[in-house]
């Protein structure tokens, strides 16, 4: 379903109540580490002040569990944005109450406040009625930028558009529904889902959405070793979740009933232990030996996964191929993260989702190389399982 976004109207005079996600990593004296979220709100702030709005900040920071927790406190972030737009930013004492909307009501076409930390109240998480009201009477315009809780039915992502109209989409959210709905409703063909990470289980529903849309998924990450105890092979000591060996043959007889390529690895890198220096050897998948795990995928496997991303029109890409996190197993999903980005300058339209891939394509330095990079892990995830994401339903169609 298509949504209103800040395209769609008109915010001169008005005040902007705009949801952000400046969720932003503290260090231990209270001092941001990693202004990234920060930077990616800008866009948005910047349309809204430059058309005349009187624009009006929440977010989240941290998990205070409902209570006061002065060293969650939004104060630094409103510094750091007023030097990132070289401007003045009013900081409330709270997100709600009369000294805040007295604040509020003194804002000047093109100003900027930020409400401080939601989380400070219960009510948020809750999605209280009646806090979500008292929050939405700050503002006349509602816009949700916050991708990362849109998969959350919280006061200022949801509850809040039942009492201020119009709501609709900042910058953020806009790029987000373009690029992984269209992936997911009208994608170009080949399209290819590259599926990693640790878990199976945690893959489940996105599999068996996307098995409904692709033509191909290419499997990496621990996730293979259940795939390959389906398949009778020896695993060693690699992770394997018992409970899901039924469901992945399931899964495997499933894409062969639908048509769809499904890639399992042909060679895996396994080592003697989880660690940096373990001993290491690269083995054919039916030779695993006992006594090791496989921790990435192997060179014949990065090459045949490799012609598949180039040849794919459109790729998805979530989980890492392997252990990324440890030199030794990040050179599968680097050197699949690498193959995207060719494949990406010769006109593919590449997606990532996850915040573990999305660190991995960081890692290698090629961000700039995919189509888009999801900025939210559990909501992209939810996103790709199919699910309606209830701070997006919210929004004025
Ligand atoms: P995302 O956050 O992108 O959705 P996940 O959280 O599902 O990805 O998985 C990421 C984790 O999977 C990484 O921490 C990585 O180390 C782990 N992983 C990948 N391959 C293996 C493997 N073969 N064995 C154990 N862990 C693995
Ligand atoms: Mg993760």
């Amino acid at each position: 379903m298509e949504k209103k976004s800040l395209s769609d109207i008109s915010c001169k005079g008005r005040r902007v109540l705009m949801r952000v996600d400046f969720n932003v990593p503290l260090d231990d004296n209270g001092n941001i580490t990693n202004d990234k979220r920060i930077v990616e709100a800008l866009p948005s702030i910047r349309t809204i002040t430059e058309s005349g709005g009187r624009l009006i900040l929440m977010s989240h920071l941290g998990r205070p569990k409902g209570k006061v927790v002065p060293e969650l406190s939004l104060a630094p972030v409103a510094k750091r944005l007023a030097e990132l737009l070289d401007t003045q930013v009013v900081m409330a004492d709270d997100c709600i109450g009369t000294e805040a909307m007295q604040q509020a009501l003194t804002l000047q076409d093109g100003d900027i406040m930020l409400l401080e930390n939601l989380r400070f109240h219960p009510e948020e998480e809750k999605n209280d009625p009646e806090f979500a009201r008292e929050l939405a009477s700050m503002g006349e315009i509602y816009v949700n930028d916050a991708f990362g809780t849109a998969h959350r039915a919280h006061a200022s992502t949801e509850g809040i558009c039942h009492f201020v109209q119009p709501s609709v989409a900042g910058r953020l959210i806009e790029k987000e529904l373009k690029y992984l709905g269209q992936a997911l409703d009208a994608p170009e063909r080949p399209f290819v889902a590259i599926l990693g990470g640790a878990k199976i289980s945690g893959k489940i529903d996105v599999l068996e959405n996307l098995f409904n849309k692709v033509d191909t998924v290419l499997i990496g990450g621990a996730m293979i070793f259940t795939f390959f105890r389906a398949q009778g092979y020896a695993v060693g000591k690699s992770l394997v979740e018992d409970d899901k060996v039924e469901l992945a043959a399931h899964l495997l007889q499933t894409a062969r009933e639908k048509n769809i390529t499904m890639l399992l690895p042909e060679d895996v890198v396994a080592a003697s232990e989880f660690s940096a220096d373990a001993r290491t050897s690269t083995v054919g998948v039916d030779s695993i030996p006992d006594d090791m795990m496989g921790l990435d995928i192997g060179p014949q496997t990065v090459d045949r996964y490799s012609q598949e991303i180039l040849n794919a029109k459109t790729v998805v890409w979530n989980g890492p191929m392997g252990v990324f996190e440890i030199e030794a197993f990040a050179h599968g999903t680097i050197a699949v993260a690498q193959a995207l980005a060719d494949a990406t300058a010769k006109g593919t339209i590449s997606i990532v989702g996850g915040g573990d891939s999305a660190a991995a394509v960081m890692k290698a330095g090629l961000e700039s190389g995919m189509t888009h990079i999801s900025t939210g892990g559990g909501a992209s995830l939810e996103f790709l399982e199919g699910k309606v994401l209830p701070g997006i339903a919210a929004l004025n169609d």
